[in-house]
């Protein structure tokens, strides 16, 4: 398994979900967004870490009630979370995917256009 395969299965449930499902992006969006600072927060021992994964859990039911394959996308949403791996031996403020995430850079999910990828 590569950590490229959540591209073409994101993109094919993207043709099963109807572009009006909002919701479906929008709780899409917030779960990568939590995810971010979840595998963050995991990494780096902070206290938010359990707070942070009670959401993340909240948002991954909403969001198998709101997709037509729930279960695929969840299975490449985990196989992505799986890949944020930070360097735990340092400080946040030198962890190169903390750094990524604190500038705005994208944090390399490429979101399909029916459910949020694309405005
Ligand atoms: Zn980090």
């Amino acid at each position: 398994m590569t950590p490229q395969q959540p591209r073409s299965a994101l993109a094919q449930t993207a043709s099963t979900v109807p572009p009006r499902d909002r919701e479906a992006a929008r709780l899409l969006a917030l779960w990568v967004d939590l995810t971010v600072r979840l595998a963050s927060a995991a990494a780096h021992h902070s206290s938010d870490e359990p707070s942070l994964r009670n959401l993340q859990i909240q948002i991954e039911e909403a969001l198998v009630d709101h997709l037509a394959d729930s279960d695929a996308v969840m299975a490449e949403l985990w196989a992505w979370e799986a890949t944020l791996l930070h360097v735990v031996e340092m400080p946040p403020e030198t962890c190169l995917i903390c750094r990524k995430a604190r500038l705005g850079l994208p944090a390399d999910v490429p979101l399909p256009a029916g459910i949020g990828g694309v405005r």
